[in-house]
This record gives C-alpha cells, sequence and structure tokens, in this order.
C-alpha cells in the first residue's frame, strides 16, 4: 500500500515552492479576486482513509467539474436516451469554443464542454422538479454532506458576464436541441458551475465514480457500465484541448474546472484532489495538473 500521507506532504512542500503559478481566470469578475498562493491537496482511498494537505480545506467554485455531475444524474435519470442529444467525442478545442464543428447539426461533441453541458441541463430540467434544489440535495446525497451549497455570487457574476454562453445556448436552440428557453436553462448552468466545494469534499463527493457506482453512503446510483462511460469520458473529454496531455503525463480519468480545480481517480484504488487556482494557458490547473503527474509517477498507479 502506497504511503500517501509522506508523498503528498512531499509533493505539496515541492509544488508550493515553484515560481510560475499560472494565471487566475479573469473572464468571471468573481473568480479573479483568489489568492493565487493557495494549494491544497485531498485523497480518499477505497478504505476510505483520507490524507490531506496544504488548503483542503478551503472551499473554490468548482467550475466545470460540476458538468460530471451535471452528467450523472442525468444519466441516472434518462440512460443511453442522453446520447441523442449529445456526442462523446474529445473536441480537442477550448472549452468554451463555439463553431459548427464543435456543434454538429445542433449535437454538442461532449457533455463536459459547455455546449454539452448546457443541453444536460435542458434535459435535467425536464426530469427533476425542482432542479436546482434536486441538483444540489444529489450532490449532498453521494457524499453524505450537507453543507455544500451554490455560491450565489459567482452564479450573479457569470449571469452577468456569460456572453458567450448565451450565444451558445442560442445556437443549441436555433438547432432545436434545448426543448426550455434559454433564460431558464442558463440560469441553472450558471448556478451549477457555482457550486463551491473544498477538496476534502471533492473527493468524497469522485467516490462514486471511483467505487463502481455506490457512492459513501452505499447507495447505487449508477450502474457499473454508467460509471464506465463517465469515467471515459472524463479521460477523453475532461480537460479541453489538453486532455492528451492529462491522459499522457498523470494518466487517470479527471476533470478540470476554471475555479483551478482538478479531480481524478484511479477506479477501485483512490480519488484525489487538487486546488491552485493559476491556470495554465489552456485554462487547466497549472500546479494541480503538476501534483497530479507526481503522484502517479510517486507512487507507480495509474490506469495504464
Ligand atoms: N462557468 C464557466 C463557463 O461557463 C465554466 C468553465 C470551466 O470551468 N471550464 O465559462
Amino acid at each position: 500500500m502506497s504511503d500517501y500521507k509522506s508523498i503528498l506532504n512531499k509533493i505539496h512542500g515541492t509544488i508550493k515552492a515553484s515560481s510560475d503559478k499560472g494565471k487566475v481566470a479573469d473572464y468571471i469578475p468573481e473568480l479573479s479576486k483568489i489568492d493565487i498562493n493557495k494549494l491544497g491537496i485531498a485523497l480518499l482511498d477505497n478504505e476510505k482513509n483520507s490524507y490531506s494537505v496544504g488548503d483542503a480545506q478551503e472551499k473554490f467554485s468548482i467550475q466545470s467539474i460540476s458538468k460530471v455531475l451535471l452528467l450523472s444524474l442525468a444519466f441516472s435519470k434518462i440512460g443511453d436516451a442522453l446520447w441523442e442529444r449529445m456526442d462523446v467525442e474529445p473536441s480537442g478545442d477550448p472549452f468554451n469554443h463555439l463553431s459548427l464543428l464543435e456543434l454538429e447539426n445542433g449535437i454538442p461533441r461532449n457533455p463536459l464542454i459547455n455546449a454539452g453541458a448546457i443541453v444536460v441541463c435542458d434535459i435535467l430540467l425536464e426530469h427533476l422538479e425542482h432542479p436546482k434544489a434536486d441538483f444540489i440535495n444529489y450532490i449532498r446525497a453521494i457524499s453524505g454532506d450537507n453543507t455544500i451549497d451554490y455560491d450565489l455570487n459567482v452564479a450573479d457574476s457569470e449571469k452577468k458576464t456569460g456572453f458567450g454562453n448565451y450565444a451558445a445556448a442560442n445556437l443549441i436552440k436555433s438547432y432545436g436541441n434545448l426543448n426550455h428557453d434559454v433564460d431558464s436553462v442558463l440560469d441553472f448552468y450558471f448556478h451549477s458551475c457555482s457550486v463551491a466545494m473544498n477538496c476534502e469534499q471533492l473527493v468524497k463527493v469522485f467516490y462514486i465514480f471511483m467505487n463502481r457506482g455506490n457512492c459513501l453512503q452505499e447507495n447505487n446510483y449508477l450502474n457499473v457500465s454508467q460509471v464506465k462511460r463517465i469515467n471515459a469520458i472524463m479521460l477523453t473529454c475532461g480537460f479541453y484541448d489538453e486532455a492528451g496531455e492529462f491522459a499522457f503525463e498523470v494518466g487517470l480519468p479527471g476533470k478540470s474546472g476554471v475555479g483551478g480545480g482538478i479531480v481524478a481517480l484511479l477506479p477501485n484504488q483512490f480519488c484525489v484532489a487538487t486546488w491552485s487556482p493559476g491556470l495554465n494557458e489552456k485554462g487547466n490547473s497549472k500546479l494541480g495538473m503538476l501534483a497530479l503527474e507526481q503522484l502517479t509517477t510517486q507512487t507507480g498507479l495509474s490506469i495504464f
């Protein structure tokens, strides 16, 4: 068994000293206020032992990481009918890219780019009675943590500046792949991006994808095949146009967000989350990627 505690401490020490920390996302005003020096790592193993170091208890905006949670809730509700509304191919483009290639006949390339998540939100509006409350309650239920919530300042900040997302939603709607009005779909989408969590909470939430669909509370929301598919999508599409690089350097399925968080997992072994708000030029946390590369290199554990 790996000595996660000392490995994480060592990685935290080395990474914390890096002078090039990337750049905090500033296109969402509320995110630009975050201190670039924050660095947290948390790991939860298959025996429910947890390890954490640095700022692992400080909440941040999980942003696009929530796209995996939207996807999993929609998948649990409608199963494979989901794939009539979106594809599962990596885009090789930035998360907010808006081209016809990204959206062939109104079908987004995958559920983890903005266009795909917007369609997932539309599906959930149809299948949830109280979408915002039901979504946050799903996250609370799979993690057993009732303190997880939306950050309404972030949701508001995104709503005021999310012009690209309005454009994407309108384009999708023009192709007939949104059943609800653009404002309601985006209101739900912006709220989902604003969910705030710390690294320790993120690993509890993502335990379900590490543990064959059984969450920490032992409830079975997803079956083994659905989890296989969600993990495959994370591996191929979880890091925008840097998914190949993440697989190459780290070798785990995972998902990043522009709030600087990354969560990744080794099926049946562990789930790990990092937070460092400085992003690289592809929009992924610069030091988070480095920390995860060191983790899989030093433990010799990856899906490959
Ligand atoms: N809320 C962000 C947006 O839609 C999410 C982007 C991200 O984390 N990649 O622009």
